[in-house]
């Protein structure tokens, strides 16, 4: 009786080892994991082998953010198999600039030749101003150029006021993109306001206003407020264009 169950024993051994590794034959497992997009698996030595041993889906580890996304094209994040290491990406959507990359775009020093361009329309019942301002700067070399009522004069910058011009059509542009103000609306690639600010040239509360970059450079502000002269009421509505960074040739 006890011979006949050792025989049973030994016979299910050899069964179950025969069910367990397919090609019959115990593996010898190839160093390091073989993997696929889904899972990892260790292979066998014996090529015509096809048993993929410990056979398990990827365990993705958290991710971390490997190109940072940008107004002009997605950021990357990758992943990699805690067990493996077989990497995955996913893109990532631009979420609007950070604090940090905004204050950048908007720092002095990017601001030495540009144009900024500035179209106000002034409007009360029946009554439309419309006027232009430009400013030019390169180096060693400023202009204005004031367009109202379809009239053009343009004026060259004494050069020992150049730097103070620059500075002060600087100091223009960040008192109305402080970005704490803002919020990024990916549907219109623009930040619209939150917050609230005073209106420099006019001192008066802003009522709308949103602010585009381009390329990592403040592009446009545009803005609306209401502006009292004399009992009279005007709705203004500004836009202001920077363009020509670098590339500005004053004629
Ligand atoms: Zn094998
Ligand atoms: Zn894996």
């Amino acid at each position: 009786m006890k011979r006949i169950t050792s025989i049973l024993l030994l016979l299910t051994t050899i069964l179950s080892s025969i069910l367990f590794t397919a090609c019959g034959h115990e593996c010898t497992l190839a160093e390091g994991w073989r993997n696929n997009t889904t899972s990892h698996w260790h292979a066998c030595t014996d090529p015509d082998c096809t048993k993929q041993t410990d056979l398990a889906n990827h365990t993705w580890d958290v991710g971390v953010i490997t190109k940072r996304a940008t107004q002009e094209a997605p950021g990357v994040k990758t992943f990699v198999c805690t067990e493996c290491m077989y990497q995955k990406t996913q893109n990532v959507a631009f979420q609007g600039l950070t604090e940090e990359e905004w204050n950048t775009a908007l720092s002095s020093d990017l601001f030495i030749n540009f144009t900024c361009s500035e179209r106000t329309v002034l409007k009360k019942s029946g009554m439309e101003i419309v006027s232009i301002m430009t400013y030019e700067f390169e180096q060693g070399k400023g202009k204005i150029t004031e367009t109202i009522a379809g009239e053009t004069a343009s004026t060259l910058l004494p050069l020992e006021n150049l730097s103070g011009y620059r500075q002060a059509i600087w100091m223009y542009l960040r008192m109305m993109t402080d970005y704490q103000d803002y919020y990024y609306e990916a549907r219109s690639k623009s930040y619209k306001l939150k917050g609230v600010f005073t209106v420099p040239t006019y001192e008066v509360p802003v009522d709308t206003a949103s602010v585009k970059f381009k390329n990592g450079r403040l592009s446009e502000i545009s803005y609306t407020c209401k502006v009292t002269v004399e009992g009279t009421i005007y709705y203004l509505t500004s836009t202001i264009n920077v363009t020509n960074y670098d590339t500005t040739k004053i004629s």
